[in-house]
This record gives structure tokens, sequence and C-alpha cells, in this order.
């Protein structure tokens, strides 16, 4: 347990954040007053700010700098406090964390926001480099990331909005799991019901945005190809009917894992109009697969992807997930040598989060986590190969509890770019959702206003109360969600 006083100040989520990037996977605290094992002071008093590193309640270190009371805006007060914590941490632990004291999800988006001021390249660097001490190579891949995000969001126009289905059903539970998903052995008898109670709500939301023009369409999950092939075809039936995609759309189902992928639904998938797909191995080493709960083996993602691009996909996704227990950097390699003889259209690298909700949180004490270090070794790798496989990076973003702090990034071959991806992370876009847990986004294309709409997470729920979901966009969403 790390416990953590704050005093002078309320930045409490500033510096959790800070304190989780030296100090990863552990279970934090506030507390009034120093004790246990470890406590760092944040104070912010007089002029002064300054962090303290307690052990079994003796002061070992501080670090403290001046500011200037007078001057002092929200924004810099974060930074000043983050940069005590970032001071008095890297030099207790030794460690220079690669995105220095920026902790928040979109680092490109702050790049983005800079270059739309005018800023130049080297503008750019300077502030990643010099006010938030990213290391050059991170800024770089920002500034990169940025450009390429600012290329799509340039074309978005006010009346284009996107679709996400979610289908909350999975064969099994990943160990480090955090979305809603449903054991499907558990809920198989009322899949059928769930998507009559979807296909309401998606009535619904086909009327309100015809006066939109809907340019992504993703169904997501849990894994959406946990349906069997009647139910897959009813659901893209369905959005045939109400949202006609065609080839001006980017339409994407996550196929997810191999386990649940048949030749039949890829067929569907194909006919019904998807242009995108993913097939997620995570991993290519079949020892980490059975350790994360995966029911699937190595062979069983090459004979999909085989498949998939037999059946005529052209625009396949593959996601990794850097950090998995027991792995190192040589496993990496070899998944990322393995991806390369696959040739897919997109590879997403994830590096592993330790959410709040995944079965790998409760059980952190009996698995061996990948160090800062290595974990910087296996992003180099993953960077390494991308390239090799003429792949640019076009979107970036972090969660918390991430082991080290990482990113995740989505590489691509020039025009593959997945675009919903873009505008869910960049909130530019207005995104209605529909399904357990999904939660619909507008965003006001004039003032960037953005307004949620959330639906309940259970499916008995979900089922049960399905009209108090349409309800609740009736009156939550822009207009008073008059059609
Ligand atoms: S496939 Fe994805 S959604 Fe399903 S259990 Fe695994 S991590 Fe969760």
């Amino acid at each position: 347990m790390i416990y953590y006083v704050l005093q002078g100040h309320e930045l409490q989520n500033d510096v959790q954040t800070m304190i989780q990037v030296f100090l990863a996977n552990r279970h934090y605290t506030r507390v009034e007053e120093v004790t246990g094992e470890i406590t760092v002071v944040s104070c912010m008093e007089k002029g002064i700010a300054s962090a303290m590193l307690y052990r079994r309640r003796e002061k070992v270190a501080e670090w403290s700098m001046p500011y200037a009371e007078e001057t002092l805006t929200e924004k810099e007060q974060k930074r000043i406090i983050k940069r005590t914590i970032y001071e008095l941490l890297k030099a207790e632990t030794g460690i220079r964390p690669q995105w220095g004291l920026l902790t928040g999800v979109r680092p490109a988006k702050l790049v983005r926001i800079l270059l739309e001021e005018g800023k130049d390249d080297a503008e750019c660097m300077a502030f990643l480099t010099e006010d938030y001490l990213v290391m050059e190579h991170k800024a770089a891949l920002a500034l990169k990331v940025a450009k390429a995000e600012q290329k799509i969001l340039q074309g978005n126009k006010p009346e284009e909005i996107s679709l996400y289905i979610g289908i909350p059903f999975c064969p099994t539970r990943c160990l480090y799991c955090s979305f809603t998903a449903y054991p499907l052995h558990q809920y198989q008898n009322r899949v059928d019901e769930y998507l009559d109670a979807m296909f309401k709500e998606l009535d619904w939301l086909a009327s309100y945005s015809r006066r939109f023009t809907m340019k992504n369409i993703y169904i997501g999950g849990g894994t959406p190809t946990s349906l069997n092939e009647a139910q897959l075809e009813r659901l893209l039936k369905k959005v045939e009917e109400l949202f006609h995609p065609d080839d001006s759309m980017e339409y994407t189902v996550e196929a997810g894992r191999p386990d649940t992928i048949t030749r039949e639904k890829l067929c569907l998938m194909k006919a019904y109009g998807v242009n995108r797909i993913s097939i997620n191995p995570q991993t290519m080493n079949d020892k980490t697969l059975q350790a994360v709960g995966r029911k699937h083996t190595v062979e069983d993602i090459r004979r999909v992807f085989r498949e998939a691009r037999e059946e005529g996909h052209e625009n396949i996704n593959m996601d990794l997930i850097l950090g998995l227990p027991g792995e190192d950097a040589a496993d990496v390699r070899n998944t990322m040598a393995e991806i390369m003889k696959l040739e897919p259209d997109n590879v997403t690298v994830h590096t592993l989060a330790v959410k709040r909700a995944s079965r790998l949180r409760e059980e952190l004490d009996r698995h061996d986590m990948t160090t800062a270090e290595t974990l910087e070794q296996m992003l180099d790798i993953s960077a390494e190969y991308a390239e090799k496989m003429g792949m640019e990076p076009y979107y970036m973003y972090r969660q918390k509890n991430m082991v080290g702090n990482f990113e995740n990034v989505g590489y691509c071959h020039p025009g593959k770019e997945g675009v919903y991806n873009v505008q869910i992370m960049e909130e530019k876009q207005t995104i209605l959702a529909a399904g357990a847990g999904a939660s619909t986004k507008t965003v006001d294309p004039e003032t960037d206003r953005i307004e949620r709409v959330f639906n309940v997470k259970s499916i008995e729920d979900y089922i049960g109360r399905i009209d108090e979901m349409i309800e609740r966009k009736r009156t939550g969403l822009p207009q008073g969600g008059r059609i």
C-alpha cells in the first residue's frame, strides 16, 4: 500500500497518477497524516511546492521548488505538483518515465491543440521535452500521431456521426478484462432476447440519426462473433435495414477472439458490407494464451486470418498486448515476427493495464508483472516491426494503471487508418451507442461541448429497462431527441 498526504492543495488525482508512474500496480490511499511503510507528502504553500518521501514515518527524501503565487494558473499548479513528485521519485527509484509529467489519456491531443494554435514542430517538441520532461523519441511519436490524427479530423463535417453497437458476450473472461463482457455459457439463452431489446434501441437511434450522415459503424464488445451464425446474421441484417452501410462508411466488426470466428461468419460479414474486421491474438505464444484464459491456440489465429483473406476481407486489424504475465522481450519479438508473416493492415499495440474490474487486479500478487524496463524494450520491438511492415503510427492513447505509464499505439499501412478509433479517442464526433454498458456521446461541433447518455451494464437490466434506455436518449440528446 502506498499512502499519500496533500497539504495546501486538493490535486489528489494528479498526485496519485504521478506516484503510480513510479510505484506501479500497488494500492494507493489518501490519508491525513504520515503512516505505514511508504507515504508521499505533496505540499504547496507560501510560494514553495515540495514533495517528501517517508519510510516507516521517517522522512528520507524531499524535493522543492518555488512558484509565483500571484500568477499561478490551474494548469501550472498541476504541472508544478507533478514536477515535485516526479523529481522526488525519479531520484529515489532511478526510473526516468518516458512520458515525463504527462499522465493523461491522450498525449497526442495536447500536441494537436498546439498545432491548431499555429505552433510549429520545434515549438511542440520544446513544450513536450522541456515543460513536461517527455523523452525526445516519445515527443516525436506524439507529434507524428498528432499530425496523422489532424489529417483525419480535418475531414470531419458537422453533420457526420458514428454508431457503436455493443455485444457484451465472450466465450470466457480473460485475466486482464475490465470490459462489460458476460460469459456466453451463462447467458446463452438470453442472447436473442438481448438482440430484440437492442433492435428496439437501434430503431430509435436510426430515426434520431436521419438528420445526420452516418460515417462509421463499429460493432464491438465483448466479442461480437460470440453470436452464432443466425444471430450474427440477424444483427447484420438489422444494421443494413436501418443504416444502409456502403463504401463511404467505415464498417467494423471487432471479431476479436479466433475461437468465435467461423468461415460462415466471415462470409456473412463480407456479404453485409463490413469492410474492416479485427482478429485479436494479443500474443502469438501458446503458453501465454492459456495463462490468460483464452481458449484458442496460435494455429487458430493463423487459420482464421487465412480464412478471412480468402473470404475477401481486405482491412484486418490485429490487437496485441505487451506486458502479459510471464512474457519477456523474446516472446514479444516472436509475436511480432509471427504477425509480420500474416501481413495484417493494422496492428494495435496495447500495453497491459491492470484495471480495477479485472481478475488480474485481484490476483496481482500471484503474477510476475513486467518491469518498466522490459516493457520499454517490448515497445521498441513492436515499433521496429511496425516499421518493417511499412506501417505508420496513426493513433495513440494511454490508460490509467498501465504498467510503466506507457502508451497504446495504432499502426497501419497508409490509407488503412481505423477512423472510428481516432474519432472516439479525440472526441470530435458524436457517437450514438446501443447495447448494455454502451454510452452515447454527443459533441457539439461548434463548442466541442460533450454530453453523455449511459446505458445500464447488466444484461438483465438492459433487457428489462430498454424503454428507459430509449427515454434517457429521448430526453438527454440535443434538441430533446426530437425526431
Ligand atoms: S475478449 Fe476482450 S472483452 Fe472478452 S473477456 Fe477477453 S478482454 Fe474481455
